[in-house]
């Protein structure tokens, strides 16, 4: 299938040439005892992908974000899964921007050197879903400590991570000025932080994903890991946004790249009333039709990355192509499955697996109904609607 790859193709090709080793039965297995893919994890790191887009000064590849989406969506092209490891490349963003130069020569370099994990990031939480302002995770100073005390839930990788990155209220929501104010992001120690009153309880989900709910019972964090400004927190999560819905609608582009070659392949060779199905228009248009998406998308995924590189306002471009290429894998799915009849459903074609995976996208990171808040009111002009 002709597709626009022309970008970073070297490194394409070498991911392409990384994820041969790890075929659809390694992910079958795991997914069976939802297990954590290390190896894969451990492989990718070891090529220094995870690390593209720490600067070369800590020890990174000092790649621009479109190298970094290039990779995700290879990942996903080929079958596997980013979802076990993709964060630590937007996470770290909020470090490398808003971290002290003593936090950043502590902890990026041995990020970049496969030593850390930075893979957690805490922010949801059961009570306040969508609504960040509205988190109950509270952290108050002690001399020279925070206690961080409350509950979050789908904090994924949270036990395959070294550090998190945690958002907790430091000023009560009715005392700050802005309900968006008195948020702050600190760097948790998981092992020191485990010791000392956080547990963990993994959440089974649909698709092998990883992901738990952390109860904080006054657990202290050096006040030498508060990231930035006390208060200031909900801005810098924020600035790290852009990229990762950048960065998960190329691993959208991905997925529906691989239902499209399932779905080419397979309509052209199974023959039904002595002729191939891909024969049918019936077959033919909801691949074609997923193939436009998925072009379109593509298209504004690269826009998104290029003004995101130009330092330039890339929201509305990066929340568009989060939902468009979420929108386009999920057609490529059904497209998928509807063409392979009932082998869409086997285990061994991994169609059903990659069908549960992609559907996250939808939901997470972001909704496509907050997406459609957002260009209601910050691009249409509309009244906000919450
Ligand atoms: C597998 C998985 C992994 C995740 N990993 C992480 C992670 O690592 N770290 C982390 O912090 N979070 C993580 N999340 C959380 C994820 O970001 C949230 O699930 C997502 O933002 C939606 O929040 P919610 O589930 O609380 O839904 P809610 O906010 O309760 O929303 C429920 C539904 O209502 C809709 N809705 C809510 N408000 C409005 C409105 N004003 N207008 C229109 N519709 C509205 C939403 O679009 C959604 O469809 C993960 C979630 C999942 C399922």
């Amino acid at each position: 299938m002709e597709t626009t790859t022309a970008d970073h193709p070297e490194i394409r090709e070498s991911v392409r040439r990384l994820c041969q080793g790890f075929p659809g039965e390694y992910w079958r297995k795991l997914d069976r005892a939802q297990a954590y893919p290390s190896d894969f994890v451990a492989a990718l790191t070891e090529a220094g992908y995870l690390a593209a887009l720490i600067p070369e000064d800590y020890g990174g590849a000092g790649l621009p974000l479109s190298a970094a989406a290039a990779i995700l969506e290879e990942v996903q092209h080929a079958g596997c899964n980013g979802g076990a490891c993709h964060a630590q490349m937007y996470i770290m963003g909020a470090l490398l921007r808003h971290g002290s130069a003593a936090q950043k020569q502590k902890y990026l370099p041995p990020i970049a050197a496969g030593k850390l994990r930075l893979q957690a990031f805490g922010v949801t939480e059961p009570g306040s879903g969508t609504d960040t302002s509205s988190i109950k995770t509270v952290a108050w100073r002690e001399g020279d400590h925070y206690i961080v005390s409350g509950q979050k839930i789908w904090t994924s990788r949270a036990e395959h991570s070294d550090l998190m990155l945690l958002l907790a209220r430091t000023t009560p929501k009715n005392e700050a000025k802005k309900r968006t104010d008195g948020l702050s992001v600190f760097i948790v120690d998981m092992v020191a932080a485990k010791k000392s009153g956080l547990s963990i309880r993994p959440i089974r989900t649909m698709m092998n994903h990883a992901t738990t709910e952390l109860f904080f019972d006054s657990v202290p964090v050096p006040a030498e890991n508060l990231v930035g400004e006390e208060g200031r927190g909900f801005r810098y999560i924020l600035s790290g946004m852009n990229a990762e819905r950048i960065l998960i609608a190329a691993e959208c582009v991905g997925d529906a790249k691989w239902f499209l070659d399932k779905s080419t392949a397979y309509a052209r060779e199974r023959v039904v009333f002595d002729r191939p199905i891909g024969q049918n228009q019936g077959i033919q248009f909801p691949i074609a039709k997923a193939y436009a998406q998925m072009r379109a998308a593509e298209l504004m995924t690269h826009q998104a990355a290029s003004l995101f590189e130009a330092n330039k306002d890339c929201a509305a471009e990066a929340n568009m192509a989060k939902m468009l290429a979420a929108e386009a894998s999920w057609a490529g799915g059904e497209a998928c499955i509807q063409t392979h009849g009932g082998f869409g459903f086997a285990e061994e074609y991994d169609i059903e697996r990659k069908f549960r995976e992609t559907r996250l996208y939808q939901v997470a990171p972001i909704s496509t109904n907050l997406i459609l808040s957002y260009l209601a009111e910050h691009v249409l002009g509309l009244p906000r609607s919450y």
